[in-house]
């Protein structure tokens, strides 16, 4: 099996180089993967209905005699027609196809077929337009339904699929051993993947179901755990010496209880004999930055240095911005280092932290180019790391001997989650929000009120408070200038003339989008018009109203991730979601979203209303894409499988048992390619 994941696509008949590309986009590069593609649902073909009892617009199975085999018709505007009839015992139907003379040679008058697709009624008078069919006689009881994408359609992945089983050698190479497979009722590999994509009955089709999900999060917490007790090795750098209340003194605010306990977990990591792997999770305006500052200034204090990345050039800025701050009038000395910094200025910097003069180094990942040489990085944090793939913070620990590593994320996610799927980190979570802060209050509005919604920013500005206004971009990728400029002129002309109106997208140089930034920070601008860029940790407190434009376009944790730029302060913030949606679904997350600010309780939501494809299969997560399991609802069998996980690392801790041989193999390949960055 091991070797169909070397097998290129195009070993399988009909797939040549352009089709091996649209394959590549469906995550199935070999044959393996092709394998490991599976169905996104099933089309059930074994229960066929009368037509007459058919839903319109509803995909149903119908089992019917052709009566006559279609022919064209009617040939209009370049388009043939061809229309045949089929009885199904009670109603006799037309069968409507179109530009198909195959279709002609295909269905045979007299035969029996079972007939899919969706049923439309003209005068009331039921048929069916371009239905699938199969041989009555050797009919499925299922079919697997692929996710396709533009120029690969379902039925195109599965005719590759039935050839990439008939691939599969006789005996599969099993990853999971057969001892485990035993005890834990499991069946054999081979028959679960043959029984995933064309299930001969729904029992075996659960059984595959069952197997493949166990198969999935038992290497998951296998990679997870070799990571963790393998990686770690000794500290390269023990800090003894614990600086931290005197940070605390040089904030200008007093550490919640959060922030103290998060810290005192990681000093105490980094006073140990291996190297620190913490995550802080922490949901938005809960002082991560803080904590990140306490740490640099602890290993500052402790002769070493450290390094903060961030995402974005604004952050890294607004980063630099802070801590420089805080240690201000210390002997603590920290650069910013991102893409823009002037090449004159880069190398006083690299100089100064090869030679050691600066101790904290925050910036983007232009900290892991080239040529940033550190003398001494014992600390690498990367900030809302949901945003890095696992290779790029190791990327930062690489610059370092044995650093200690710090990963920041405002993805709150249930812990138990959390646990397992950050399995090679240990977990701090600021469950406490700095006092004084007032719950943001959330609206879902229609368009039509967009005018009273507008009205409502005008007197927060006429009383010095600021507001963002949210615009989507036309699409993922394009131009999002259009849609913000062409916003923020109609504010500045038409609907709230005399405000000081800012632009903010991402077709914008650095530069330019710092300068805006810092007149909005400061105060020098009423209304922000932006796209999502300012989604993650911009901090400007004076910022009251978040107003969002086509809502529905965002998902739950996005929208509570923009959310959160507002209610950083003591005053009373309101977030306006801006809506015309009227489906059931984005009903429901405007709902969730106006009924709570608890980050938790929306990442909860998150999961149960987008399912794991979505949730985990975002990008916005940084976690492991799942083919198959499903974390909310498969949580039993995660459970399951990380205690026959642990079990068996306990047993052979390096996996070097002949049996096990094969299962390191897979791990490694689950641990090497699965996080989204
Ligand atoms: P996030 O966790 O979203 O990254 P930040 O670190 O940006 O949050 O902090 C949000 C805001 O809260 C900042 O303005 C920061 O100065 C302020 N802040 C952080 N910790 C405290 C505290 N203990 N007391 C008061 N304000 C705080
Ligand atoms: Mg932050």
């Amino acid at each position: 099996m091991a070797s169909l994941f070397q097998t290129p696509i195009t070993a399988l008949r009909g797939v040549g180089e352009k089709k091996a590309k649209l394959f590549e986009r469906i995550g199935a590069p070999t044959v393996g993967d092709l394998l490991y593609t599976f169905p996104r649902g099933y089309e059930d073909l074994s229960h066929p209905i009368p037509i007459r009892m058919a839903s319109p617009d509803q995909p149903c199975a119908v089992r019917a005699f052709v009566t006559r085999t279609p022919s064209a018709v009617r040939v209009h505007g370049g388009v043939t027609l061809y229309r045949g009839f089929a009885d199904d015992g009670e109603t006799v139907f037309p069968l409507t196809y179109f530009n198909n003379p195959y279709i002609s040679h295909a269905l045979h008058e007299g035969e029996e077929y079972l007939f899919y697709g969706k049923v439309t009624f003209l005068h009331l008078k039921p048929g069916m337009t371009t239905p699938e069919f199969f041989p009555a006689a050797s009919c499925p009881p299922v079919r697997p339904i692929y996710r396709q994408t533009e120029g690969l359609n379902s039925r195109t992945i599965q005719q590759a699929m039935k050839q990439a089983l008939l691939l599969l050698p006789e005996t599969v190479h099993d990853p999971l051993p057969e001892d485990l497979r035993e005890s834990h009722g499991l069946c054999p590999l081979r028959q679960a993947l043959e029984d995933i994509h064309f299930p001969s009955t729904m029992q075996a089709l659960e059984e595959a179901k069952r197997r493949l999900i166990f198969e999935e999060l038992f290497l998951l917490q296998i990679s997870l755990l070799l990571l963790k007790n393998g990686e770690r090795g000794e500290s390269g750098w023990r800090m003894t010496q614990d600086a931290t209340e005197e940070f605390w003194q040089l904030l200008p605010f007093t550490p919640t209880g959060a922030q103290r306990r998060a810290v005192r977990e990681a000093v105490a990591d980094m006073a140990g004999d291996s190297p620190m792997r913490r995550l802080v999770q922490g949901d938005v305006g809960s002082g991560k930055t803080a904590v990140a500052a306490a740490l640099c200034w602890q290993a500052a204090k402790n002769g070493a240095q450290a390094a903060l990345m961030a995402p974005t050039e604004l952050l890294a800025r607004q980063h630099f911005a802070t801590l420089s701050s805080f240690f201000s009038g210390t002997d603590v000395h920290t650069v910013l280092l991102t893409g823009s910094t002037p090449k004159k200025e880069r190398a006083a910097i690299l100089a100064s932290l090869a030679d050691g003069s600066a101790q904290v180094a925050v910036g983007t990942h232009a900290l892991l180019s080239e040529g940033v040489e550190f003398a001494r990085l014992a600390l690498a944090v990367t900030d809302e790391q949901h945003r890095f793939g696992v290779g790029q913070r190791s990327a930062l620990t690489a610059k370092g001997r044995s650093p200690h590593m710090l990963v920041m994320s405002a993805t709150p996610i249930p812990r138990t989650l959390a646990l397992m799927l950050y399995g090679d980190l240990d977990l701090s979570v600021l469950d406490e929000l700095p006092p004084g802060r007032t719950p943001v209050l959330t609206y879902a509005i229609s368009s039509e009120k967009r005018r009273r919604a507008l009205g409502f920013l005008r007197r927060h500005a006429q009383e010095g408070r600021q507001s963002y206004i949210i615009c989507p971009m036309i699409d993922e990728g394009d131009d999002d200038r259009a849609s913000v400029t062409e916003y923020a002129a109609r504010l500045r002309t038409e609907e709230l003339p005399g405000l000081r109106i800012g632009e903010l997208h991402g077709r914008m140089k650095p530069a330019e989008k710092e300068e805006v930034m810092g007149r909005f920070a400061c105060g020098d601008l009423d209304i922000l018009v932006s796209t999502t860029v300012v989604e993650v940790g911009v901090d400007v407190p004076n910022a009251v109203v978040m107003m969002i434009e086509n809502a529905e376009r965002y998902g739950l944790s996005q929208l509570h991730q923009l959310r959160g730029r507002v209610g950083r302060g003591s005053q009373q913030s309101y977030c306006i979601l801006v809506t015309d949606a009227q489906n059931q679904e984005a009903v429901s997350r405007m709902r969730v979203l106006c009924s709570t600010t608890d980050g938790f309780r929306v990442a909860d939501e998150d999961l149960r209303l987008r399912g794991p494809g979505d949730f985990f299969g975002s990008r916005q997560h940084g976690l492991p894409t799942l083919r198959i399991a499903d974390m909310a609802e498969d949580l039993a069998v995660l459970r399951d499988a990380q205690d026959a996980a642990a079990a068996l690392l306990r047993a052979d801790p390096t996996l070097s048992l002949p049996e096990h041989r094969r299962l390191r193999r897979y791990a490694q390949r689950t641990g090497g390619g699965q996080t989204s960055g």
